[in-house]
């Protein structure tokens, strides 16, 4: 493993920081100030994703594109220092066309739409034309366990007719979103595993109603967390994405890479949040000294390095592993990350919150925010304590071949 960034990457993460500087930081007041006015999306998006599209920062997180999809062909480990710089600012992503859930939509249809599929949506949000959200969650069931969803998608001739209710449902708000790939019940009969589908439903079709937008702790998307319900509502059969019975396996395909994303992102919050504790620890005093010089800040501090440093080289890790050995074969460390960095972001905002006094947790410091994503991040792509059982069972499994405690006194020392 080999994490020194080469000098394309160099080059890339200076142009992405430019970009950033130049473009995005200057307009953060602007963007508030339009989305609490109910501007959304904001006046200047399209104008900024047209220029990051020109100066070729576009869909960097997909690594296989074809020759004619647009786009910077880099490799996981290479999209993660520039997955981290757009993290400092939570919107930004967009302006890349690398945002959530579009990123990992995009990472499903490419790897399994039909030709018909590509050109209807892929297309367009290849090109970022169009929005997308990815419908699995519901009221009614424990949905962390996939297994359990019951939206049905009932064949009747030529078309699916698709009955049940979701929700928190990322960007089914966004008035660009034209497409929802929903997952339901194509068969409850057949084994747990083969029940479900997935099927690509327009946004506009008869019988889908987003009934509301959900705050999160008290927190407005305006991309939206929705409520949706599915009355009736009939596609071609031709919108089942893969085979019927084939829905499991493709949230497992999606989830990996989209799961990723969102850490690496994280770590770049995590290191602004840093930053932030540490500037203000230098210019605020108590008891007359710097509050930096107080033990306990300077512990926060400390820790905090240790801990980004940590959940970097796990993600690099677990980004290396999905370009030399695949999702699949990486799934543990997915899981790994997935249950360590949106705490890790969560702790580093808390400290750098507490720092800041009252400021701390008012919104002239983007610390809340980070925090409330953060947070979220606990459950969304699966709460924390799924990914744990995955990983103590991986672990488990690798060491069934022992005989009990006991053997830890038959096993020779390994030899160093
Ligand atoms: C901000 C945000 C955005 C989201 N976006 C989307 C989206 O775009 N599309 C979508 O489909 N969903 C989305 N979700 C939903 C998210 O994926 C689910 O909330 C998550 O999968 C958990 O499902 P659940 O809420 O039904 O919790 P449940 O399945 O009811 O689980 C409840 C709790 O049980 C515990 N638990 C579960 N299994 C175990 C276990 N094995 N061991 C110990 N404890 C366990 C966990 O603590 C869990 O939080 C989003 C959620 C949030 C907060």
């Amino acid at each position: 493993m080999d994490f020194a960034y080469t000098p394309k990457v160099q080059e890339l993460r200076r142009r992405v920081q430019s970009f950033m500087d130049e473009h995005i930081v200057p307009r953060i007041r602007q963007y508030d100030e339009e989305v609490a006015r109910g501007c959304f999306p904001v006046s200047f998006l399209e104008d900024l994703k047209a220029l990051a599209k020109s100066e070729g920062l576009w869909n960097l997180f997909l690594p296989h594109l074809r020759d004619d999809e647009p786009g910077t062909r880099l490799s996981n480990l290479e999209y993660a220092p520039l997955a981290e710089i757009m993290g400092r600012v939570m919107w930004s992503s967009e302006v890349f066309n690398c945002n959530a859930p579009d990123t990992g939509n995009m990472e499903l249809l490419h790897m399994f739409a039909s030709d018909e599929q590509r050109r209807q949506w892929l297309e367009p949000l290849l090109h970022g034309q169009i929005r997308s959200a990815f419908a699995m969650t519901e009221p009614d069931v424990a949905s962390s366990d996939a297994t359990n969803i019951t939206t049905g998608i009932r064949r009747d001739g030529d078309q699916y007719v698709i009955n049940g209710r979701k929700w928190f449902i990322t960007n089914a708000a966004h008035p660009n979103c034209r497409l929802l790939i929903v997952m339901g019940k194509t068969d409850p009969e057949a084994p747990a595993h083969r029940q479900q589908s997935m099927i690509l439903v327009p946004r506009d079709t008869q019988g889908v109603e987003v009934v509301r937008n959900i705050d999160i702790m008290n927190h407005h998307a305006p991309e939206g967390h929705c409520e949706i319900v599915f009355r009736n509502v009939r596609v071609p059969a031709s919108n089942l994405l893969g085979e019927e019975g084939s829905g499991f396996a493709l949230a497992q395909a999606r989830l990996g890479p989209g799961r990723i994303h969102h850490c690496m992102r994280s770590i770049g919050a995590a290191e602004l949040a840093l930053e932030l504790m540490i500037d203000r620890s230098q210019e605020r005093k108590t008891f007359g000294k710097y509050l930096h010089m107080h033990g306990t800040v300077s512990e926060w501090i400390a820790r905090s390095r240790i801990e980004i440093d940590q959940a970097r080289l796990l993600v690099l890790k677990a980004a290396w592993m999905i370009d030399t050995v695949g999702a699949k074969e990486a799934r543990q460390e997915i899981s790994m990350i997935k249950a360590l960095v949106p705490s890790v972001l969560a702790t580093v905002c808390d400290r750098a919150m507490q720092t800041f006094g009252a400021m701390g947790i008012s919104p002239d410091t983007p610390l809340a925010n980070h925090w409330i994503w953060a947070r979220a991040l606990r459950y969304a792509d699966g709460p924390d304590e799924v990914h744990l059982r995955s990983i103590a069972a991986a672990e488990i499994k690798r060491r069934q071949p022992m005989q009990g405690a006991s053997a830890a006194y038959l096993t020779p020392p390994a030899r160093l």
